[in-house]
């Protein structure tokens, strides 16, 4: 059997070790990619610490893959060899069930599928996808470019379009991180009034070159009240990893406001009187399927929305992981597989 190299977890809270493995076939309903390139993000962390329930070691992570077709799988009708290809988070649904029926995918009640959690992702030559957890890729876009798109990018460009908000609409994006950085891009090519809060004077520099009509130090100022004084946010993206930072940002809603979480936190506090007097809400948002996927990466070769990378090549993976971890990466981390 032909072998390929993959960077795995052997157990939760080990190391990334890159390992010689035989490399995977198909089954139906599947397709095989050759990766080029793979963002390292935050959520894969999960594998690496064992904070998701439930899963398989060893485990290869990886949800921003781009690459090509390399082998399709019996009845496969949508894709063919050769075809340029990404994968994000969602790894794929039954299509029968409830949720499904009601175009929930990401809900979907008989497999909960996350590349890179409940199969192997895309730290890895090659790697297996369900046929609707695959987009293609614009012809625009290099690998390395399309991959950071695959989760922070439709993160951002999916949270934005169902916030609600319009066009005009005041928007804020805290953070300025791997997820912010994209979010400031995308908010102000959608054409709204965007607002960048972050810790620091030194960023607004950087906020205001991506796009950000304002800029507030959170730092030094408490960005409710600086958001109440520009009219209030129609929506808040907290792409931040720390839960008080983004409870401090509620107050600076807009009447009907709404703030989408997207930093995975720990619990959050925050006075409901605040928000039903004002009839604001709080949601959760993550990434998108397949099409949505579609929709960012053309989105972004429409608007000139790009990710700022640090590519690191393969055999530096886990100098890699560790440099997106530290928040020292400016501002994702992409493995380059060439
Ligand atoms: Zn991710
Ligand atoms: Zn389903």
């Amino acid at each position: 059997m032909p072998k390929m190299r993959a960077a795995q977890i052997a157990k939760p809270k080990a190391p990334i070790e890159i390992v010689e493995r035989e490399i995977p076939a198909p089954r139906a309903g599947e397709v095989r990619i050759k990766v080029q390139a793979c963002g390292i993000c935050h959520s894969d962390s999960m594998v690496k610490e064992g904070l998701w329930p439930g899963i398989q070691y060893p485990r290869v992570p990886g949800h921003e893959v781009a690459g090509v077709i390399d082998e399709v799988g019996l009845g496969v009708a949508r894709w063919k060899v050769g075809e340029r290809v990404g994968v994000g988070w969602h790894g794929g649904s039954c299509g029968y069930c409830d949720a499904c029926r009601h175009g929930d995918f990401f809900a979907c009640q008989t497999q909960n599928l996350v590349t890179g959690i409940t199969s192997d992702g895309g730290y890895a030559e090659y790697m297996i996808a369900p046929t609707d957890a695959v987009a293609a890729l614009p012809a625009e876009l290099d690998p390395i470019e399309a991959a950071p798109l695959m989760c922070a990018g439709i993160t951002m460009f999916n949270a934005l379009r169902n916030s609600g908000a319009r066009p005009g609409d005041q928007v804020a994006v805290l953070g300025l991180g791997g997820l912010g950085h994209l979010g400031v891009q995308f908010a102000a090519k959608m054409g709204f009034r965007t607002i960048a809060i972050a810790r620091g004077a030194d960023k607004e520099a950087l906020a205001r070159q991506l796009g950000a009509s304002k800029y507030i130090d959170n730092s030094r100022s408490d960005p409710a009240a600086e958001l109440t004084k520009l009219g209030g946010a129609k929506a808040i993206l907290a792409t931040v990893t720390e839960s008080g930072a983004m409870a401090a940002t509620i107050g600076g809603l807009a009447p009907n406001g709404i703030l989408m979480v997207i930093g995975a936190v720990g619990p959050m506090t925050f006075d409901p009187l605040m928000i039903l007097t004002r009839r604001q809400s709080i949601k959760g948002w993550y990434a998108g399927t397949s099409i949505d996927s579609e929709d960012t990466l053309a989105f972004s070769v429409l608007s000139g929305v790009r990710s700022m990378n640090e590519v690191v090549p393969f055999a530096r993976v886990a100098e890699g992981y560790d440099c997106m971890m530290s928040g020292s990466a400016r501002f994702r981390v992409v493995l380059d597989m060439k």
